[in-house]
């Protein structure tokens, strides 16, 4: 397992001052699924987010997206937001230069979108400073961990309730995450939630 911040550290956000950590004088929680979209759960999950009416942001793989059009459309009718997150899900420091153009390069058929994240959140200095001058780049400022197998459930749940005002949170589309936003909505005393 590697290491990861479920608050990211107010020290890494003012370094890289040209990544959307937070959404500044906003009452809502900006929540962000990443990693879609693919049948099992963006389906679902669409559903769980319509029963409770909540607006959210979708970082779609290139690839995936191209596989699954229709996939990409219900989320456009719900009327949620959504961003990129390369065609292919690599560690964008491990890519050479044209390699990591090609990967950077939004697919003929994604829908029109401002908003960039890289997959692990990882970028070296030149790929950022590349990226911030064409897109807005989005990182987030809380992450349950809803992907870590050695979280417990009430663990992932209690870091997902720690979300404030203007908060983004980062969620996968995993089908263990459908239930832990299931628990969410139950339990949480929040009703207002964003898309960016
Ligand atoms: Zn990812």
């Amino acid at each position: 397992m590697s290491f990861y911040f479920v608050r990211t550290p107010r020290l890494v956000q003012r370094l890289f001052t040209k990544v959307t950590w937070r959404v500044e004088h906003s009452n809502a929680i900006y929540l962000t699924f990443d990693d879609g979209p693919n049948p099992e759960v963006t389906l679902p999950l669409l559903d769980l987010l319509r029963e409770n009416n909540v607006q959210a942001t979708f970082f779609l793989i290139g690839k995936n997206a191209e596989q699954y059009p229709a996939i990409v459309q219900r989320i456009l009718e719900d009327n949620h937001s959504i961003g990129f997150h390369c065609n292919e899900h690599v560690n964008a420091r491990k890519l050479k230069p044209i390699a990591l153009l090609k990967n950077f390069r939004l697919p003929a058929n994604f829908p029109t979108t401002k908003l960039f994240r890289p997959p692990y959140g990882k970028l070296k200095l030149w790929q950022y400073n590349y990226l911030k001058r064409k897109f807005p780049l989005i990182g987030w400022t809380i992450m349950p961990g809803d992907f870590d197998k050695n979280k417990s459930f009430e663990s992932q749940l209690k870091d997902l309730k720690s979300a404030q005002s203007g908060d983004i949170v980062v969620l996968h589309e995993l089908p263990h995450t459908l239930e832990l936003l299931k628990a969410y909505f139950q339990q949480t005393e929040i009703k207002m939630f964003g898309k960016l």
